[in-house]
């Protein structure tokens, strides 16, 4: 039985894998029964990913267990027994629950209480059915697999604890989490994918390449870039850069705090209030209210009906981006006036989410606005979206797909007239459909101001990450009152469009961490490559081989340790270094350069103008492994 009670219509559309897991759940149960007869069962659904099943008992159920329950959930599986339906009367139910017999192999002493509780929740006009396989009896809505020897192949994965119903004042259960599919071979590949996942973690290879720290004292969420992780965001910096350039975006760079009234004018105060951090006070006021003996209540009531002014740490670029626009005159020849920055914006995130870089509190987005007349919004989201299909083909991230997230006409909440939002909403769907990129139409999804373009990007391993969005906006133009003046001299209103389609470079570089395991490509490496001298006789002839490197502009270090060769050459590859190069008497006399590469180990020698050559190449070509 699922904890939130589900129609009838939803049950229905369980997929095959759902049924298989939700029936490997009541395997499960059967085992555990066969083990443990006592055993009480709350409710056994399938999740994401995989099942479990809630239950009471006084062993406490460990990993140590799981041996004996999968050899016995094997036993059932190979006795092939069929699920079997049986519609009983409410009666009925309420007596086979108080006789044991509702999630149990038979009659027992004490009453099934959670299946009891769980009748007591079917409304009065809905069927009661039972399943049973075997001796095994449950109650339950199904559906299921024909038999237990459809269950493919099945794991159990971890114990956990759950109160009954989600609610702490519950008794507090066993929560047995497994997963199944229709056959072996899809159950290993998706446990060497966690395995995979687990090894590119972003945390772990933060840590272990140095790339980042998040330091407890500077405060969570807030991302410390360390040189290694600079250098990845440099070189991501200067390749998005320059692709704006060629799009006629200007860079622009702007505070990262603002006045209150700024943050009133778009909207974003108090409206956002609770995912800021507390706004500033000036020195002389906060002193003044202090002395006054003003209460922390009374403050941030004065600040938020604004009596008092603030400073605000920039939630949003956008507000200071339209002043950059209005602080000069407009023809309709100058658009569209396309302004971007990467902009460092700072947001207030529940602490119990903060770990890596993928949600934080400070974070840098790869933002712009662009103020253009109506006519000009579908071409530009058109750049947009060739923006971001450039840039994620060039890392390799070929499978991507994105959401058009659209108003939802019941609501009452969006600002705007309907039949900007008609024309807004066209203009994202047409923009997909020329580019040719997979899109779904999501109704409710847009934000308040103007419907949205959501990023999908799929890795290497097959995960899917939501990236960044572009928004049309016909909101804040009004509120701060933009204008162009148009061919016939009148003064018009321009459209918006914010875009930051990475989301920004904190997150966007701890899914490149995973997409590429750590191992990236030459132009983004933090060091490009390492000379291995053998021996100390090669020290010089090392340090000639590197310098030469570092003054073409590649980034290139020399192991001088006293370590053997294959020491150092380990080392290099554990760092992720893409090229090394071993240097010995052959090499030295013959001024060549053995070249190790990352991706195919030893790739003979050349000599050392060759090799700068071909690594030049790769970097300004962006080429990948
Ligand atoms: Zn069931
Ligand atoms: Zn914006």
């Amino acid at each position: 039985m699922p904890d939130d009670r589900k129609t009838t219509e939803e049950r229905q559309r369980m997929t095959d894998l759902e049924r298989i897991r939700h029936s490997c759940a009541h395997v499960l149960a059967t085992a555990i029964l066969r083990i443990w007869p006592e055993a009480q069962f709350a409710a056994g659904p399938p999740v994401e990913n995989g099942f479990y099943y809630d239950l009471e008992l006084d062993h406490h159920i460990s990993s140590d267990d799981f041996d004996e329950i999968e050899a016995e959930m094997k036993k059932i599986i190979k006795e092939n027994q069929p699920f079997e339906r049986i519609v009983v009367s409410r009666d009925e139910a309420i007596r086979l629950a108080n006789e044991g017999q509702l999630g149990a192999l038979g009659p027992r002493p004490m009453p099934s209480k959670f299946k009891l509780d769980i009748l007591r929740g079917i409304p009065d006009e809905e069927e009661i059915s039972l399943y049973r396989n075997g001796d095994f009896t449950d109650l339950c809505a199904g559906p299921h697999v024909m038999r237990t020897g459809n269950i493919g192949a099945f794991k159990l994965t971890s114990i956990a604890s759950a109160y009954y119903k989600s609610d702490a004042n519950n008794p507090q259960l066993q929560r047995v989490y497994g997963t199944a599919f229709k056959t072996r071979a899809e159950l290993d590949h998706y446990f060497a994918l966690l395995e995979e996942a687990k090894k590119r973690d972003h945390r772990k290879l933060g840590r272990e390449l140095e790339l980042f720290h998040i330091d407890e004292e500077v405060g969570p969420g807030l991302v410390l870039w360390k040189p290694k992780g600079a250098i990845v965001r440099k070189e991501l910096q200067a390749f998005i850069s320059e692709e704006l350039g060629r799009q006629g975006y200007t860079e622009v760079f702007t505070p990262h705090i603002g006045k209150l009234t700024l943050f009133r004018t778009s909207g974003h105060y108090p409206y956002y209030r609770d995912s800021q951090f507390p706004p500033l006070i000036e020195p002389e006021t906060l002193a003044r209210f202090a002395e006054e003996g003003c209460s922390c209540a009374e403050l941030s009531n004065r600040l938020m009906k604004g009596e008092i002014e603030g400073y605000l740490l920039k939630p949003m670029n956008c507000p200071m981006h339209i002043k950059i626009y209005a602080s000069s005159q407009h023809s309709y020849r100058d658009l569209p006036v396309r302004l971007a920055e990467f902009g460092t914006v700072y947001r207030w995130e529940q602490s119990g989410e903060l770990g890596g870089m993928t949600r934080v509190r400070g974070f840098t987005q790869d933002d712009a606005h662009i103020f253009c007349t109506e006519e000009q919004v579908l071409g530009e989201i058109r750049g947009c979206l060739q923006l971001v299909l450039k840039i994620l083909n060039t890392l390799g991230m070929n499978s991507y797909r994105v959401r058009v997230g659209l108003r939802d006409t019941d609501s009452s909440k969006y600002v705007g007239t309907s039949e900007q939002w008609d024309r807004a909403e066209d203009a994202l769907r047409e923009s997909a459909k020329n580019v040719g990129v997979p899109f779904s139409e999501e109704i409710g999804e847009a934000a308040f101001y103007g419907p949205k373009i959501d990023f999908v990007v799929k890795d290497v391993i097959g995960r899917e990450w939501q990236l960044g969005t572009v928004q049309v906006d016909y909101n804040l133009p009004e509120r701060f009152g933009l204008s162009y003046v148009a061919s016939d001299n009148s003064a018009r209103r321009p459209v918006m469009i914010h875009r930051a389609p990475f989301g920004s470079l904190e997150r966007f570089c701890g899914v490149l961490i995973e997409h590429f395991g750590g191992s990236f490509p030459a132009w983004l490496a933090p060091e490009q490559v390492r000379v291995l001298p053998i021996s100390e006789k090669h020290l010089e002839y090392g340090r000639s081989v590197s310098g030469h490197l570092l003054d073409r502009n590649i980034r290139a270090s020399i192991d001088e340790s006293s370590d053997k060769i294959g020491a150092k050459i380990r080392l290099a590859q554990l760092q992720k270094v893409p090229y090394m190069l071993v240097l010995g008497a052959r090499e030295e006399q013959a001024g060549e350069v053995a070249v190790r590469s990352r991706k195919n180990g030893d790739e003979g020698a050349v000599s050392a103008s060759n090799f700068v050559e071909r690594i030049e190449m790769e970097v300004r070509e962006r080429q990948r492994d």
